[in-house]
């Protein structure tokens, strides 16, 4: 044992008997299901006495070389006396033993990522005084049974380090033993097994456990409960934890509690039951009481999927679940002590419960609550029903809604025309709602390569392990034969808002042939099939999957008409064309934050026009080329100014080098030649002349418009004439025109210059007058820095966070894919800066612009258009430097207003 650091710190907290050491509020010191159990028995809900191993301790077991401190072993000691005294029984005595399980419980959940070990003290010398107590022999073989299988699998294989192939562990090898018997006894499930076929079972299991393991099960009850504690401490950094850690973004350091606490048995016979239930439906946010049991059955029953479980209640049954029986049904007693129960406990934690229960001969025990996963349409419904009911307030509401939840409502569903025609496969439970289709693969490593080579997959598998979630992660989406609406694969699915049916019985999967046989049909590895989660429907092929529709959700409306209310930042799109713009205005758009002309060049129509211009050798000819885009570039903005009825329109001049409008390939070049009927060496040449080394620093942005002013004085024109001719016809416009790329004043005073002679000799041919503006892009790092005379020149900014980063960071933006998901893995960076502002870096100087830009202009208007704009930690950034609004894509315009209201909720004032 280590050396002792402070002696007399507290580091084992008892729960038991209504009075509890711990508190709901102590999550980070008990972890999330310690700190549960303690309130639950603070509040007088019937809880099995034990105690909670802080999880200060995990961290201090990593820091010692795995090694405990000595004061640890006397304070378990000391809480496990109180327990004994409680419950009258004693831990390893023959003649009255107490069991206990031993579990994991971190600060926020992670279902099924780390170990639990169950049955913990029988021994051959305790077994007698059970069998003595029970009256039931079957049962403590039974429990003797699961003890071996689950101890020798996570303790002595998993938490020694020991690795087998798959299907070559030590569980594996005890099921076969365990499936022979039944196949040779003709038994079809586990129940049939007699007293004598589980004593002789235990037998042989030990005999597997020493040949494989090369030792002996444990058979002292102290060597147990140590050694199912380190295996809980051990799991903290097993695979799977890591890989879900990373994935979650849960820091190491957290660590791990360990939950020691007495046993309570579900499966002693008909009188006893176990079961997993939330206070809400977790998948459509209906308010009913909500979940699933099994009568006569462990816990881990339920939520390994093994057996297909019942529903709790009458109204939770579905046409497929009608004919089984309900607790409600058939404990009505225990049924209504436990619906009070839960009634009690969302009220208390004012948020959804997960709750596990067991009943052990009618006496109806609470093993945890917890809050409860939700996917995106059940988080908004649920935050919104409660909010109207005065449970929490109405920014509580908000603030309760993950972004990534906003953002599942606005993903796709199957088609119901394809639907209707499709060919049903089989059914299963609707776990994860939505659509999604991809090809059939069977391990959770061939979904995640084959995703990574760009594939979209789906998952099946018999029902998934924790071992499973990189795959789970990777795939579209997951299905799977066994399990119920509270397995593995639905919570994990549910969390992340991912399609998802399980308990899919048809399927019959044959994983060594990578064949499944449903229904009279065969699927092989790579075949397409469609998975409606919202309905539990597997279908044969690629259905057409349909926009998401949150118009037609009316909490989702409810939540956004609060968000409107609450949030100071305004929202902006990224559009191009009416359409974009249009659909941006029904998700709620404010106006048009970037508006890029150079889309517009591309269109087969005029793309000749562009390249004609381009390549001539003179003004002159330039301007007559310019002269045939100007009216098509008309239009278009034509259509957008109509599209966003009065909104503003932020529109930049062009950016892109010119070389990227001509043709790359040899024949592309001749073919222009003939079309353009100039000679293909010209062409070539020219081509060849406007080959720049690094494009991306080179001749681009306003150094365009600076050196070929013609190209900024038609776009400008056509600007303003289309400006000009909409306020005749009375509909209001709002242009702003926006040099992109300004590294110095002197590029953007002339630039103004020229707009602004176009702009007024535009509305005097017109003899009207536009409110229109001029600013600029802030994309460079001198920008920002000599803010203070970019300001003078410029009416607004928009911060273009892509070229900023890229150039703060000195990362080419179009190439530092191939290395950053490495840093961002290795932890060298927390997240792609691409992705999430770097509020360290890039985030600084766009505060410094805003500070210098503003002390020479109060009212100088700022903004985002880079992709940050609609992503929500970027966006909560944005409000707190106090930009006055962001701009995105159109699909990201709800997430944006959601997380602005958010930002604004936790405190920070914003820009007024
Ligand atoms: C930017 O650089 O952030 C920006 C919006 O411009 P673009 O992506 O077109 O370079
Ligand atoms: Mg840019």
């Amino acid at each position: 044992m280590a050396k002792a650091s402070a002696k007399s710190k507290k580091y084992v907290y008892f729960f038991g008997s209504g009075k509890a050491d711990g508190r709901a509020d102590m999550k980070n010191l008990l972890g999330g299901k310690g700190a549960n159990l303690a309130e639950m028995t603070n509040l007088g809900i019937p809880v099995p006495p034990g105690f909670t191993i802080t999880t200060e301790v995990c961290t201090l077991y990593y820091k010692n070389k795995r090694r405990y401190l000595p004061e640890l072993k006397k304070q378990v000691d000391s809480a496990l006396g109180r327990v004994e005294k409680i419950m009258g029984r004693k831990f390893g005595n023959p003649g009255n033993p107490l069991l206990v399980s031993v579990r994991s419980g971190a600060r926020s959940s992670m279902p099924g990522m780390m170990e639990t070990v169950l049955n913990v003290g029988l021994t051959t010398k305790t077994i007698p005084g059970l069998v003595r107590r029970t009256n039931n022999e079957r049962f403590v073989y039974d429990a003797y049974r699961r003890l071996l299988m689950m101890y020798s699998d996570v303790v002595m294989e998993k938490a020694a380090g020991i690795e087998p192939e798959d299907g070559h562990g030590i569980r594996h090898k005890l099921e076969d033993a365990m499936d022979k018997v039944k196949k040779a006894k003709r038994y079809k499930s586990d129940t049939e097994l007699s007293v004598d076929d589980l004593k002789k079972l235990c037998d042989e299991f030990k005999v597997i456990i020493r040949k494989t393991l090369k030792k002996d099960f444990p058979d002292t009850a102290q060597e147990q409960l140590w050694g199912g504690i380190s295996a809980v401490f051990q799991s903290w950094m097993g695979k799977r934890a890591v890989s879900y850690r990373k994935i979650e973004k849960i820091p190491e350091e957290w660590g791990t509690a360990v939950n020691v606490q007495t046993m309570v048995f579900g499966n002693t016979g008909d009188n006893s039951a176990t079961g997993v239930a939330f206070t809400r439906n977790p998948a459509t946010g209906e308010n009913m009481f909500f979940g699933e049991w099994l009568p006569n059955a462990q816990g881990e029953d339920v939520v390994a999927g093994i057996r297909t479980p019942n529903p709790v209640n009458k109204a939770g049954k579905t046409e497929d679940t009608r004919h089984l029986s309900s607790l409600e049904e058939a404990m009505p007693k225990v049924y209504k002590q436990l619906f009070n129960i839960q009634r009690k406990l969302e009220k208390h934690y004012t948020d959804m419960q997960d709750i596990e229960f067991t009943i052990e001969e009618g006496r109806l025990w609470m093993l945890q609550t917890r809050v409860g996963k939700r996917n995106g349409q059940a988080a908004i419904r649920m935050a919104v029903e409660m909010a109207k009911s005065k449970l929490i307030t109405k920014g509580t509401a908000i603030l309760r809604v993950k972004p990534d939840q906003m953002d599942e409502l606005l993903h796709p569903g199957v088609s119901p025309d394809a639907e209707k025609k499709a060919l049903e496969l089989a059914k299963g439970l609707p776990a994860g709602p939505g659509g999604a289709f991809g090809k059939v693969v069977f391990t959770a490593d061939d979904a995640e390569s084959w995703a990574k080579r760009g594939e979209k997959v789906i998952l099946v598998r018999n029902e998934t392990s924790p071992e499973d979630v990189h795959g789970m992660h990777a795939a579209e989406a997951i299905l799977t034969a066994k399990g119920g609406m509270t397995s593995h694969a639905a919570l994990v699915a549910r969390g992340w808002g991912k399609c998802c049916i399980v308990g899919c019985s048809a399927l019959d999967i044959d994983l060594q042939t990578k064949v499944i046989r449903v229904n009279g049909h065969t699927l092989r590895e790579g075949d397409w099939i469609t998975l409606n989660g919202t309905k539990g429907r597997v279908y044969k092929g690629k259905l057409d999957l349909t926009a998401a529709d949150p118009e037609h959700n009316r909490w989702y409306k409810d939540l956004m008409k609060w968000v409107d209310q609450v949030r100071t930042l305004g929202v902006r799109t990224n559009a191009d064309t009416p359409n974009d713009a249009a659909v941006a205005r029904s998700y709620g758009a404010e106006g048009i934050g970037l508006c890029r002309t150079e889309h517009m060049f591309f269109e087969a129509d005029r793309i000749k026009s562009v390249r004609e211009m381009i390549l001539s050798d003179t003004v002159e000819g330039r301007k007559t080329a310019l002269a045939k885009l100007l009216p098509v570039q008309k239009g278009d903005f034509t259509g957008i100014f109509r599209a966003m009825k009065g909104l503003p329109v932020t529109v930049r001049l062009l950016d892109p080098p010119l070389h990227e409008f001509l043709p790359h390939t040899d024949a592309e070049l001749e073919d222009l030649a003939k079309d353009m009927k100039v000679p293909f060496e010209h062409l070539n040449a020219k081509n060849k002349s406007l080959h720049e080394f690094n494009p991306m620093l080179g001749h681009r942005g306003c150094r365009l418009g600076v050196t070929y002013p013609e190209i900024y004085e038609m776009q400008v024109q056509a600007i303003m004439e289309a400006a000009c001719e909409l306020t005749k016809e009375r509909v209001k416009v709002i242009p702003e025109i926006m040099i992109p790329l300004v590294g110095h004043v002197n590029e953007l005073r002339k630039l103004r210059d020229l707009t602004v002679s176009v702009a007024e000799e535009t509305m005097k041919k017109y003899k009207t007058r536009i409110p229109y503006k001029v600013g600029t892009m802030i994309e460079l790092p001198r920008a920002c820095v000599t803010s203070d005379e970019i300001a003078s020149a410029a009416d607004f900014y928009s911060f273009g966070t892509n070229d900023l980063t890229q150039t703060v960071y000195g990362l080419s933006r179009d190439d530092a894919g191939r290395f950053l998901p490495f840093y961002v893995e290795n932890g060298i960076l927390k997240e792609d800066p691409f992705i999430s502002i770097d509020t360290d870096g890039v985030g600084y100087l766009m505060r410094m612009a805003l500070e210098k830009g503003r002390k020479v202009k109060k009212d100088l208007k700022t903004g985002i258009c880079g992709e940050h704009g609609g992503e929500p930690k970027s966006v909560e950034f944005c409000h707190n430097i106090g930009l006055d609004y962001v701009s995105c894509s159109p699909f990201r315009v709800p997430i944006a207003r959601f997380a602005a209201a958010q930002a604004a909720l936790k405190g920070k004032p914003g820009r007024k």
